[in-house]
């Protein structure tokens, strides 16, 4: 089981620019280069009973992180199939990855019942 990258029982170094493609090792796991492997601060997971304002600010905080993070798609992708049912992943909160999945359910079932996609998902 893959663990969160941004468990803060993980410690690397925590790059401050994107990393280009060519330049990442192909073979490393992706969760090796997340820009939250260390969580300090908390801003990933909610802490029991966060107020609403606190819990927005939180997300925001974590997605700015995630916007930087040179292995986004492949830790959005990561979550939405397991799907992580917690948690800001890929930029993304937990509800907004239930959309995201809930598009691509409807996509499925649309272009199964008449061989063409409706919009486009997630
Ligand atoms: S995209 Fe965000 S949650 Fe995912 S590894 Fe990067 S910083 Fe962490």
């Amino acid at each position: 089981m893959l663990h969160p990258p941004h468990q803060s029982s993980q410690v690397a170094a925590v790059p401050q620019q994107r990393v280009p493609v060519r330049d990442r090792d192909q073979d490393a796991p992706w969760h090796t280069e997340a820009v939250c492997r260390r969580d300090e601060a908390g801003l990933f997971f909610a802490p029991s009973k966060e107020p609403t304002a606190a819990r927005l600010a939180r997300e925001e905080a974590a997605k700015r992180v995630c916007a930087r993070c040179p292995v986004l798609v492949e830790c959005r992708e990561h979550a939405l199939l397991q799907p992580e049912p917690y948690g800001v992943w890929g930029g993304l909160t937990a509800a907004e990855r239930r959309v995201v999945l809930a598009r691509r359910r409807r996509r499925d079932v649309e272009l199964k019942n008449t061989g063409r996609p409706v919009a486009a998902a997630g």
